[in-house]
Order: C-alpha cells, then sequence, then structure tokens
C-alpha cells in the first residue's frame, strides 16, 4: 500500500524523502515498540539521523547545512511520523527553535550557535509554554530584565528592560520543551515589558545555553504517547545571559514567533499524515487478514465504508498541506494557510485513528498494537505548535475576504 506516494510532492523533495522513507524503514520502525515501551529518548536513533544527515538540515549550507525546504521537511515529516511519532519527534526537534536564530539572528550568533547545530554537534529546544499557560502567548510571565545594578539608582524599580546593563537576567518557568534537558542551547521566550496597550509587544527571544547557572531543567513525569520523546519543566533563577543573547529585536518575540509557528505548523501537517498513513495501513491489513461470519471482515459494506473514510480524510488533508506547503513557502497569506493545513491533517489522523482501533475489535487495546500506539500518539499534533481550536480562531480571523 503506497500512500505517501511522491505525486504530490515537489520534485525538489522527492530525493530526501527517499532518503527518509530508507532511514525510517531501518531505523525507526523496527525499534518503535521497544522505545514505546520503555519511554526513553531515542538517543541512539538520533545519532544515526545525524551520521545520516537527516537533523537539522533545513539549516542553510552556509552555515553548514543542507538547506533543506519547507517540501523537503514536511517530506521528512511524513515518513518518519508514519514509522513512528515519538522517535520522529526527537529527530525533528534536535534543532527546534534555531531556525528563529538563522532568520533574525546576528551573523555572530548564527556563526557560534547555528553552525554547532548544523553539524550535529550541538541541539536545542524551543522554550515558549509555561505551567500556567500555553495558549496565549501574551500571557506568559517568564521575564528577561536587564541586570538591575546597570540601572540607574535614582529609577524606580521596573519589570521592563532598559537600554542599560551588559546582562539579561531571566526569571520563571517554562514547561513541555522539548530537549530543555538535552539540549545545548534553548530559544526562550520572555517578557521585557509592560504596556498593556502593546500586549503583543512586551515580548523578546533569547538564546540561553544551558549550562547557564540559574538555568535548571528536570524531565516532566511519563506521557502515555510520543514516549521516545522527552520534555522538561526548566526554571530561571536569576539566570544571567549576555545581552548580545537577544535575539533580534527587542519586543518582536511575538512576530518572530508567529512567523516560525507558520513554517512549524506545516511541518506538524506532516506529523499528522505519517500517523494517519500508519493508522490506514493497520487497520487495512488487520480486516483482510481476519473473518467473521465465514467471511474476511473486509467484505463487510460497513468496514469498507469505514476504510473508505479513511482514505476522503486522509487525500483531502494532504492535498491541502501539499497546496499550504507551498502558499506558506511564497509567503502567501501563510498564517491563514498554516492553521487550515495543520488543524485538517492532524485531525484526519485522530479519526483515522479511532476508526482503526475499531476495526481491529478487541486487539485495539493490546498496548503492543501500533494501532494502540498510534491513537495514543494522534493526540499530541492537534495540541502542540497551538491547539486546533486556537487554529480554528486564526482560520476565521485571517481568513480571506
Ligand atoms: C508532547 C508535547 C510537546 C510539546 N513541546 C513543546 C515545546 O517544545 N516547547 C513549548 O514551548 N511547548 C511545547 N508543548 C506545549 C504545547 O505547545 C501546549 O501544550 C499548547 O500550546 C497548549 O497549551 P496548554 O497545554 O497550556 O493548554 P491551554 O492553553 O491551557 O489550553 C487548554 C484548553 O483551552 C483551549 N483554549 C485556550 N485558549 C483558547 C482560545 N483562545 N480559543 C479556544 N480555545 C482555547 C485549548 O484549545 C485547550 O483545549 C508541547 C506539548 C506537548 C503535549
Amino acid at each position: 500500500m503506497e500512500l505517501l506516494d511522491d505525486s504530490i510532492v515537489p520534485e525538489e523533495a522527492r530525493t530526501v524523502k527517499q532518503e527518509a522513507r530508507e532511514f525510517a524503514q531501518e531505523h525507526i520502525a523496527p525499534n518503535a515498540e521497544e522505545y514505546f515501551e520503555r519511554g526513553e529518548y531515542a538517543e541512539d536513533i538520533l545519532q544515526e539521523g545525524m551520521d545520516a544527515e537527516l537533523v537539522a538540515q533545513d539549516i542553510p549550507e552556509e552555515y553548514g547545512g543542507r538547506g533543506l525546504s519547507l517540501s523537503e521537511v514536511l517530506a521528512i515529516a511524513e515518513e518518519f511520523y508514519r514509522a513512528d511519532g515519538g522517535i520522529a519527534l526527537t529527530l525533528q526537534l534536535a534543532s527546534f527553535g534555531a531556525e528563529i536564530v538563522v532568520d533574525h539572528g546576528s551573523e555572530e550568533q548564527k556563526a557560534e550557535y547555528i553552525r554547532p547545530v548544523a553539524e550535529n554537534e550541538q541541539r536545542t529546544g524551543l522554550a515558549v509554554s509555561e505551567p500556567d499557560t500555553g495558549s496565549d502567548l501574551a500571557g506568559m510571565s517568564t521575564t528577561a530584565e536587564k541586570d538591575a545594578a546597570e540601572q540607574d539608582s535614582a529609577s524606580p524599580a521596573s519589570t521592563e528592560a532598559t537600554q542599560d546593563g551588559d546582562e539579561w537576567v531571566l526569571n520563571g518557568e517554562k514547561y513541555w520543551v522539548g530537549n530543555g534537558v538535552e539540549a545545548d542551547w534553548v530559544t526562550v521566550y520572555a517578557k521585557t515589558g509592560d504596556d498593556p496597550d502593546n500586549r503583543y509587544g512586551n515580548y523578546s527571544l533569547f538564546i540561553v545555553p544551558t549550562d547557564t547557572d540559574g538555568y535548571d531543567a528536570e524531565h516532566i513525569p511519563e506521557k502515555m504517547a510520543f514516549r521516545a520523546s522527552k520534555q522538561a519543566h526548566i526554571t530561571f533563577d536569576d539566570c544571567r545571559i549576555p545581552e548580545d543573547h537577544l535575539i533580534g529585536v527587542q519586543g518582536a518575540g511575538f512576530y518572530m514567533l508567529a512567523e516560525f509557528f507558520n513554517h512549524g505548523r506545516i511541518v506538524v501537517s506532516g506529523h499528522g499524515l505519517g500517523l494517519a498513513a500508519a493508522a490506514i495501513e493497520e487497520a487495512s491489513e488487520f480486516v483482510h487478514d481476519r473473518e467473521a461470519f465465514g467471511r474476511s471482515v473486509n467484505e463487510f459494506q460497513a468496514v469498507q465504508h469505514d476504510l473508505a473514510e479513511m482514505r476522503m480524510e486522509f487525500e483531502s488533508a494532504r492535498a491541502l498541506a501539499w497546496r499550504a506547503a507551498k502558499k506558506v513557502a511564497n509567503g502567501d497569506q501563510p498564517g491563514y494557510w498554516a492553521a487550515l493545513s495543520k488543524a485538517t491533517a492532524t485531525e484526519a489522523a485522530v479519526d483515522c485513528a479511532e476508526r482503526g482501533m475499531q476495526l481491529h475489535g478487541g486487539r485495539s487495546v493490546l498496548t503492543n498494537r501500533r494501532i494502540a500506539r498510534v491513537y495514543r500518539d494522534v493526540r499530541v499534533p492537534v495540541i502542540y505548535e497551538g491547539t486546533n481550536p486556537v487554529q480554528r480562531n486564526l482560520i476565521y480571523r485571517q481568513a480571506p475576504r
């Protein structure tokens, strides 16, 4: 069964798609069940992915990467997630957030922080969500203030950063941060202003090396899904970083993040499509092999309709995702297309997994079954990179009128 055929994939992305498929077949799929059971970070497969030049390679060639395009990263996502969500996330998150430094960082930042990631000597994470809020990007409370000791002692204490001082001091907490423990540095979203009339202008982004004093991270508790990936709870306690670790312009953090998420949501569409493909493959195989009432189960029309509807959702979502990838790459209403594609593909995965479970009968609940793993994993992409209700807000607000 060839669900992820490349007729819809642009020519430029087909070679890397084939590389990703071969890698997934050899390294991800055969280890998926074991990693899921153990709930361990897929370190050895990550290393193999690095050796295969399939990790962090969207970084431009001038900084040591392969300069993979958005289409190429989407093609990799489809293939990796079809093989296993948790391992795939570990591979795709090794450079998470680094893209923001590529797009908005200084040449010095790129030389010091981006090149080692492209060369797979370092890995990164993106710290946005907090224990008390994930969706409201203007409601985050982690602060970054200029060193108070350097401020004019006559001025009143303020949470707003000033241009004095030569260090930023971070305080607060972040939650759910992929690689918060494993990363060498993370891109941190923090509050640098307090203007009630400009809620979205109050945030900035920073490069924070994880060995900085005042940075502490621990793994969050066991998850029921994506178990071969690890997320962290980070605390910043007077965590001091040099002034030049600010990425781009102070106060532009929200806008840089929004742009980053437009690309990220296309890639998350690939997460949904890969998982949906896995559910369809698994369900089709099961009903063809299973007998009931003296017939193969796939001969019942109700079962055929389920399989037909899985295909309808999958093919519609896939057509939309590849269309949206082109729109986002061309900067053509990217917020609208990214949200539309992310919500549609990840919900197709939920529906295909649900139907796939039903078609498996009692065997659906055996934890060693691929369908049961997919069923749990599909719960995640509808949440991360902005929950799907939030995507609906964006679709409505940004729809072409
Ligand atoms: C496996 C995993 C990996 C993750 N990795 C990262 C990471 O690397 N870095 C990172 O920063 N974060 C990461 N996240 C966090 C993720 O982005 C957040 O969980 C997500 O944005 C939702 O935030 P929340 O959990 O705080 O939910 P909340 O924002 O509290 O939302 C709770 C509910 O309210 C709904 N809701 C909230 N606001 C609205 C609204 N305006 N309109 C309609 N409904 C609304 C939501 O849809 C949801 O149903 C990860 C999460 C998971 C599960």
